[in-house]
């Protein structure tokens, strides 16, 4: 049986996940993050087997025929995807080990794995995103708009989750995930009424 704890984290692009991934790896420990397998080339910095296993369409191909994934989905034109017996041997050797990944992976994982924790990290508002898309410097302007659109659905799918982290004051944020991840935050029951009015307004509903 496994032992240790499974959490899935979420985000629209830009919202800020990988920074507070990355801090909160550092003050919690027993605490390890999944390199997934993507077909998207490396961008400038990155290396093969720290942020992703870059591989080719054919070897993804081969790893979906070999079931070796645990879960896999496509973003933004690209494959990615989890190699099912890392997680596992992870987690039976007692690591808590967090996922980064889509929501569509998240979906996937929860049917999967119901004993599951699932995080969604929301930007402050619409703009807060747009900008952070602009600052990082890695997308031209048409692809900041598809982003934008790709936000859009993925901030529809935050009420499936089980915890909701706003990542307006960064350090207030990773408090907050800190103390999800160390399992100190009681069961959620869904989203309160705040919650939703917050989502809406970013979905620009209301
Ligand atoms: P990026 O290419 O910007 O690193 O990631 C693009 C998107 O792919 C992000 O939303 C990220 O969470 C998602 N992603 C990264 N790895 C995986 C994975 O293994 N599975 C799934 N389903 N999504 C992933």
């Amino acid at each position: 049986m496994p032992k240790g704890q499974l959490f899935v984290i979420s985000a629209p692009s830009g919202a800020g996940k990988t920074s507070l991934v990355t801090a909160a790896l550092a003050r919690v420990p027993e605490l390890q993050v999944s390199v997934s397998h993507t077909t998207r080339a490396p961008r400038p910095g990155e290396q093969d087997g720290r942020e992703y296993h870059f591989v080719s369409h054919a070897t993804f191909e081969e790893l979906i025929r070999d079931e070796a994934l645990f879960e896999y989905a496509e973003v933004f034109g690209h494959l990615y995807g989890t190699a099912k017996e890392t997680v596992l041997s992870q987690l039976r050797s007692g690591n808590n080990v967090i996922l980064e990944i889509d929501w569509q992976g998240a979906a996937q994982v929860r049917a999967l794995w119901p004993d599951v924790v699932s995080v969604f990290i929301l930007p402050p508002t619409r703009e807060a995103l747009r900008e952070r898309l602009i600052s990082r410097k890695q997308d031209d302007e048409q692809t900041i708009e598809s982003r934008m659109a790709e936000a859009d659905e993925t901030l529809a799918k935050a009420p499936d989750f089980d915890f909701w982290v706003i990542n307006d004051d960064f350090e207030v944020a990773l408090l907050e995930l800190q103390t999800i991840l160390q399992g100190d935050r009681t069961p959620s029951g869904g989203m309160t009424e705040k919650d939703t009015v917050f989502l809406q307004k970013l979905l620009g509903q209301s």
